[in-house]
């Protein structure tokens, strides 16, 4: 089993009426319904709005975890700095860590990048998701480019470093590009930047976007002897 905690600030699904129309579960559930589905993964869910000391990052939640995905987008800073170190150290300690769409600039990301993860963003529309790393564990049973109708454009300059496996490049009718999938091994742990994600747009219940996702819980879960 890999243990999977997805933690999400919990802010605009409650508040908004837009990101209640598009995720009326919330969105940490939305995310971990999709991979609950998966028996060998053992998901659980911790926000922000539960308990804004720990974000329900403790240390005792941190054993039984084996990968952490984040989304997060206006609270960043209301994330105490203490937590995101507990996130880095999960990571260096050999933890897994995925970072979910506006994510880039939560505290445990740019701690792990040292960098300071600002991109650019250029409005909605389609996104053309190329795969640039075929063979990649990430990439199994998902198509070699696949495409989401309406998104929100990140576009370059992405502030990160050269990513040790770049595995998706996102195109738009702009002619623009983002580097949208972006793996990292940091210490013992894993680190995969996944792009896709506005609150208002459905595209977690995107077949490809999900694969993609539960694809890098697998990779970025530690090896277990
Ligand atoms: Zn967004």
């Amino acid at each position: 089993m890999i243990n999977v905690l997805v933690w999400c600030e919990h802010e605009q699904d409650r508040l908004q009426d837009d990101v209640k129309a598009a995720y009326p579960e919330y969105m940490h559930n939305a995310i971990a319904n999709f991979l609950k589905e998966d028996p060998n993964l053992n998901v659980r869910t911790a926000t922000l709005q539960d308990d804004p000391e720990t974000c329900g990052i403790t240390d005792e939640v941190l054993a039984d975890t084996d990968v952490i995905l984040w989304w997060g987008h206006i609270k960043h800073n209301a994330v105490p700095d203490a937590v995101a170190e507990k996130v880095q150290k999960f990571v260096l300690n050999g933890g897994g860590f995925i970072p979910l769409h506006s994510a880039h600039f939560c505290k445990p990301f740019i701690r792990l990048m040292g960098t300071t993860c600002g991109l650019r963003v250029d409005g909605f529309g389609k996104h053309v998701i190329n795969c640039v790393r075929p063979g990649h564990p990430i990439t199994k049973g998902v198509p070699e480019e696949f495409s989401l109708p309406v998104e929100e454009r990140f576009i370059e300059f992405y502030d990160v470093p050269q990513p040790d496996e770049l595995i998706y490049v996102t195109g738009y009718e702009t002619g623009r590009l983002f580097r949208s999938g972006c793996a990292y091994f940091r210490g013992r742990g894993k680190v995969f930047y996944f792009q896709p994600g506005h609150e208002t747009n459905p595209t977690y219940r995107d077949k490809n976007v999900q694969t993609v996702i539960r694809n890098a819980v697998y990779w970025a879960a530690p090896n277990k002897d």
